[in-house]
């Protein structure tokens, strides 16, 4: 082989062309800073259940000499209580984005292409890409609701958050039902990581069909974003695939003090009410006052509301509001380009709110 050549060959094997190339899902900013009115990535403005706090005071360090229990025990057997569930039902996860990513590369290997709508949470297509899944997007219908028809194409898979995000619009039960009914030879995930704040979660559903499961979140309703912590519930069969998938890519996760503490606030389930039903409350009255300064958004049953204003662009509303160091979440996508997704903070962040988009909005 002339030099010339060899040398060109080397040329087109470059490592580079080896690597997994992969467009990173681009999570929320986190701002640092006091006086920061942050409003961005749907965490919860209260703290955790007061025996989280308790119990990491308490927590004997000794214990971290050794490796935690690999399958989460104390956290899936306190869920298992709460969910009416069997323990061997549960799958506990490092937040849900882990208990997702390991769904995706344990159920949607039929090559088909998978089905979630075109409007959602921002992961899955790149869940999808990183794992080479391919996929299809159902598009939302005028009113952003999912049309359950869209899902009786043949797929390999099915994945929808109810509600969604960013709508945070609840689809019924029935709804639910209609896609899990429809698509019995795949997997269809509910990801339910804002149920708390006004859905009814399809766990009862589990029982009627083997091919759903369940994923929700503590990064939200129980204000543990910082600690990591989601869940899967389905039936038993399907909980295992998932587990030897995660004990073929690292049996550890979730590190002890998450289980222990993971598990208080399960149990404390009087706080979670009362900080649940707080949030709802805010939103409601959040509703009205957006809606008197002009705003439209889906009716949320989420901890945030999707609103765009009837007359200014929601770019530069997000910018002056970014200027006045309160955080909203904004994409510059197609469909959503002109909503702002507001997370429900207390009533005095959203005074704030309030008031800087009165000011902002003045004259206009
Ligand atoms: N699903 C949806 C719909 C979400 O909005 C989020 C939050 N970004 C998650 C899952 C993941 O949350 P976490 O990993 O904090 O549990």
């Amino acid at each position: 082989m002339s030099a010339v050549k060899s040398a060109e060959m080397r040329k087109t094997m470059e490592w580079e062309d080896n690597v997994r190339r992969v467009v990173p899902y681009v999570a929320g900013e986190q701002p640092k800073g006091e006086n920061i009115i942050k409003l961005n990535t749907n965490e919860c403005p209260y703290p955790p259940a007061p025996g989280v706090a308790r119990l990491a005071a308490e927590l004997d360090c000794s214990a971290l000499r050794l490796y935690p229990d690999s399958g989460a025990a104390p956290l899936a057997e306190a869920l298992a209580a709460y969910y009416g569930v069997k323990k061997e039902q549960v799958f506990v996860g490092v937040g849900s984005d882990d208990v997702l990513a390991l769904a995706f590369l344990t159920f949607f290997n039929s090559g088909r292409p998978i089905l979630f709508p075109d409007v959602t949470y921002s992961f899955y297509d790149v869940w999808a890409e990183l794992y080479r899944i391919p996929y299809r997007t159902c598009g939302l219908d005028e009113n952003w609701h999912i049309r359950p028809g869209d899902y009786r194409q043949p797929n390999g898979g099915v994945i929808f958050p109810n509600p969604n995000a960013p709508t945070g619009l609840l689809e019924g039960t029935e709804t639910v039902e209609e896609i899990v009914r429809a698509n019995r030879e795949v997997i269809v995930i509910v990801d339910e990581a804002y149920i708390d704040f006004g859905g009814v979660s399809a766990i009862p559903l589990l029982k009627k069909y083997e091919n759903l499961m369940i994923v929700q979140t503590f990064s939200k309703s129980r204000a543990l974003a910082g600690l990591r912590v989601g869940f899967a519930i389905g039936n038993e069969k399907l909980i295992r695939y998932l587990n030897d998938v995660k004990f073929s890519f690292n049996s550890y996760t979730m590190n002890l003090p998450a289980q222990i503490l993971g598990a208080e606030a399960v149990q404390d389930d009087a706080y979670f009410k009362e900080v649940r039903d707080k949030i709802v409350a805010t939103r409601e009255r959040a509703k009205k006052t957006l809606s008197e300064l002009g705003f439209t958004f889906p009716d949320s049953s989420a901890n945030f509301i999707f609103a765009s204003h009837k007359t200014v662009p929601a770019r530069e509303i997000f910018e002056k509001l970014r200027e006045r160091d309160i955080y909203v979440r904004y994409w510059d996508k197609p469909r959503i380009g002109n909503s702002l997704r507001i997370s429900v903070g207390t009533d005095a962040q959203m005074d704030a709110l309030t008031a800087a988009l009165g000011e902002i909005l003045e004259g206009k």
